[in-house]
């Protein structure tokens, strides 16, 4: 009696457990679902933000997971068509975004994104192109490589890969004046227009400042952008709420597995 009463306490105790980890009794909702990656490889030894890397095996069996369950990939230029369009949004439709512009990207993404059939979407900093993160204090995350500007080119002219923009020095956007915040979001989409020679639809917000500032976000809707991406974990409703609202995204952790995806594509989370 005693027994069964101890097993029935600790089932019901790692249930909740269970449920506290993975959300999912949280309901399903419909909408846009963009995933977001910063760094493809291995933490360096002390990193501070190790969870913003994915590792290579991880991201390949992610990206076979999004295959395997029908999932299409998107790039930018796709989703301005269907938002020009005005055609639904297909259910099983994703876009994998990375932040930054990191090398990772182009050795460890890029190829797995050729070799399985997928398509992925870099936010790059413009004035950290072929050089490093400088704007992270690399007391706390180490300085890696950015991609250069040759194989950000070679990525594009792949057809698998689009960029878009994380501004020139990727500033917390809302301690600028507001002149300068503008700077930071239309010179960039000059610069990458000019560096690539194709039309750079889509802005990112880096660390998500400045996305919910009228001011700066009207800054971002003038550069020309169609898509303006923040940093709040979500789904968007689809059709789209241009004027009110920015696009939301799904983060994926170092620490995820394929639930944790299939949640987050379900249920906007994986986690409390
Ligand atoms: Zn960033």
């Amino acid at each position: 009696m005693i027994l069964t009463i101890s097993i029935a306490a600790i089932l019901l105790l790692a249930g909740f457990a269970v449920s506290a980890r993975w959300t999912w009794w949280r309901q399903s909702k419909p909408g846009l679902k963009v995933l977001c990656y910063h760094k493809i490889g291995v933490p360096p030894r002390g990193s501070k933000l190790a969870e913003l890397w994915v590792s290579p095996g991880k991201f390949r069996s992610q990206v076979k997971y999004l295959l395997d369950n029908g999932y299409s990939t998107l790039l930018f230029s796709d989703l301005k068509k269907l938002l020009e369009s005005g055609s639904p949004l297909p259910e099983k439709a994703v876009l994998i975004t990375f932040d930054d512009g990191y090398e990772n990207n182009y050795l460890h993404a890029w190829p797995v994104l050729k070799e399985l059939g997928a398509k992925g979407n870099v936010f790059v900093v413009f004035n950290t192109i072929g050089k490093v993160n400088l704007w992270h204090n690399p007391g706390s995350e180490s300085w890696v490589n950015m991609a250069t500007l040759e194989q950000l080119a070679e990525m594009q002219d792949s057809g698998v890969v689009e960029c878009g923009s994380h501004t020139m020095n990727h500033p917390h956007l809302s301690a600028l004046r507001l002149e300068d915040a503008a700077w930071e979001i239309t010179e960039s989409k000059r610069q990458l227009e000019a560096a690539f020679g194709r039309e750079m639809c889509a802005f990112a917000y880096p660390y998500g400042d400045g996305a919910y500032s009228p001011a700066i976000r009207s800054k971002a809707l003038e550069a020309g952008y169609t898509f303006d991406f923040s940093f709040r974990q979500g789904k968007t409703a689809w059709p789209w709420d241009r004027e009110n609202s920015t696009i939301d995204r799904l983060f994926i952790r170092g620490g995820d597995n394929n639930w944790d995806l299939s949640l987050q594509l379900s249920r906007g989370a994986s986690r409390l």
